[in-house]
């Protein structure tokens, strides 16, 4: 009888972690370069022999867990996560905006799909182009912050990291009313220092999990397959609406939107509550 009762327990537990899986998945594709290496023997000693850390995942490796199988009940962290993470809703992000022709393509495209999306803005963006900004709040979307002029946050001091960040605040709040909760690193780049600067001034670092790349302008259908074979429920897409000629940009968005809209993806801009 007792061992019945644990095989029901064992049974549970593995369906938990089942079910936890794909999720854990998603959210750490963002830094799935990060080199996955046992735990050293004792706190510092490294091996030497470690690969070389990706400027995007310098330092950001959380001591990890290593995924290892559980033989009690899955860690407490990770249970809230189901209800969290329902059904195929997909972020959709434009970086280094506004600017004038491809923002406004875009906010006219999402506008005609009935979309939601969320821009990282930044402040010198925002500046030259306040109408613009105050637009993409006004229909709908979500305005965050993407520093004012893209340093790399990683190699910046104190005082211009608080710069960068509460300016660019300043200038949305003049064009929204609200200050952003969220922070994307320019090229990604962050460490435990930008962490806890970010989190000092009120901000949650924001990623993705699928890059097609579209800067560097592959191709509309390019742009196209990479994010409809990269999209999963839960899945955030980097895009650009600023930075240089996104033209392939503003052409892969009707098919990426009906897409997945024909897959039964919705589209949400709360990313940043
Ligand atoms: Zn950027």
């Amino acid at each position: 009888m007792r061992s019945r009762s644990l095989r029901k327990l064992q049974l549970s537990v593995l369906a938990m972690s089942l079910a936890v899986a794909p999720l854990t998945a998603v959210d750490t594709t963002a830094r799935a370069e990060a080199p996955r290496r046992p735990i050293p023997p004792a706190a510092g000693a490294t091996t030497g022999t470690a690969p070389p850390v990706p400027a995007a995942t310098t330092g950001s490796a959380p001591p990890t867990a290593p995924r290892v199988t559980r033989p009690s009940a899955p860690p407490a962290s990770s249970q809230p996560v189901p209800a969290a993470a329902p059904a195929k809703v997909v972020y959709l992000t434009f970086d280094d905006g506004p600017k004038a022709t491809y923002t406004e393509q875009i906010l006219k495209l999402l506008a005609a799909h009935g979309v939601r999306a969320t821009f990282f803005v930044t402040g010198a963006q925002v500046k030259a182009y306040p109408e613009i900004t105050r637009r993409i709040h006004l229909q709908g979307h979500s305005v965050q912050n993407h520093t004012w002029s893209h340093p790399r946050l990683t190699r910046v001091s104190a005082a211009r990291f608080r710069s960068e960040i509460t300016g660019t605040d300043r200038a949305i709040r003049a064009r929204t009313g609200y200050t952003p909760r969220c922070l994307r690193p320019p090229y990604g780049a962050y460490d435990g220092t930008v962490k806890a600067r970010a989190a000092a001034l009120g901000k949650k670092l924001r990623l993705w999990t699928v890059d097609p790349q579209d800067w560097a302008r592959p191709g509309t259908r390019t742009i196209e397959n990479r994010v409809l074979n990269g999209v999963r429920p839960g899945s955030t897409v980097l895009l650009h609406d600023g930075g240089g000629d996104r033209s392939q940009t503003v052409a892969a968005l009707p098919g990426i939107i009906t897409t997945l809209k024909a897959r039964g993806y919705v589209f949400h801009s709360t990313m940043c509550p």
